[in-house]
């Protein structure tokens, strides 16, 4: 059986999308079979591998709405890795959703068959709590949450973990916090250390080992339309994204 993770945060700019590609890659190097799925308009997962979204004629649009199923908009990617891609029709699901039937198992239902071909499956949610976002936490087993040690990191998580909270008490009891992972962390900003220590004090558990510094060539990678473990294997963010690979895969005995 998978393990679905929803990386989410309806703070936009925290690294959702620079952890889902990293670590997708990086599970795949690690002889994981990983599916990476873009839910999110902005389609930065897409465009971040590679890919150009205008070109992208079945994704997870179609597969939300029904028109394809899942596997009809899957890509193979490379070996052990493989996407589903995002545009901006993404934007029209959320008003089509609306009114149709199951409209928040959509991508739960969506994934049933496929399911179990995957050790992983991420799925980079949009900076919004919104019925895609809903979509992402009802399909998942656990939900990553990616944070910037900054002043309103806590308040923006205690908002999420509400609607974390409120899904696991009706449409998804599986659903695990999976955890907060301390992200563009700058050793040198003493505000960005007090606040990586304060979400330890408040999380304790939850909260990864690992944490993602600010590393330039992260930011620099998916304009090549590649992962870190490709543009540039020896600097501090692939080091990053690698640690917490080997946090994640030390963790799939006690699932
Ligand atoms: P959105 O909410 O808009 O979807 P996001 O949470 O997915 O954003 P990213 O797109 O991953 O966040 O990151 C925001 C910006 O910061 C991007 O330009 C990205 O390249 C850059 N970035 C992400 N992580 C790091 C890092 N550790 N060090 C430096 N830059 C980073
Ligand atoms: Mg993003």
């Amino acid at each position: 059986m998978s393990e679905m993770i929803a990386i989410a945060n309806q703070k936009g700019g925290v690294g959702k999308t620079t952890t889902g590609i990293n670590l997708a890659v990086s599970f795949a190097r690690a002889k994981r079979k990983v599916l990476l799925i873009d839910l999110d308009p902005q389609a930065n997962t897409t465009s971040g591998l590679g890919i150009v979204p205008s070109t992208v004629d079945i994704g997870i649009y179609e597969v939300l709405i029904g028109t394809n199923t899942l596997a009809d908009a899957i890509r193979e990617m490379e070996s052990g890795l493989d996407g589903v891609f995002s545009n901006k029709k993404l934007v029209g699901a959320q008003v089509e959703l609306q009114t149709m039937t199951g409209r928040e198992t959509r991508l739960k239902d969506a994934v049933a068959n496929v399911r179990d071909q995957y050790d992983y499956i991420l799925v980079d949610c949009p900076p919004v709590l919104n019925i895609l976002t809903l979509n992402a936490l009802v399909a998942a087993n656990s939900v990553m949450i990616p944070a910037q040690c900054e002043f309103f990191a806590i308040q923006g998580l205690v908002e999420l973990l509400d609607t974390v909270r409120r899904v696991q008490s009706s449409a998804n009891s599986k659903l695990k916090v999976d955890g907060i992972l301390r992200t563009m962390h700058d050793r040198r900003n003493n505000l960005c250390c007090e606040v990586s220590d304060q979400l330890l004090q408040h999380f304790g558990n939850m909260v990864y080992r690992t944490i993602i510094p600010r590393n330039v060539r992260l930011a620099e990678a998916p304009s090549h339309g590649l992962s870190i473990l490709d543009y540039d294997r020896n600097c501090t963010g692939a080091a990053a994204y690698i640690a917490l690979t080997g946090e994640l895969i030390s963790k799939e005995g006690q699932r």
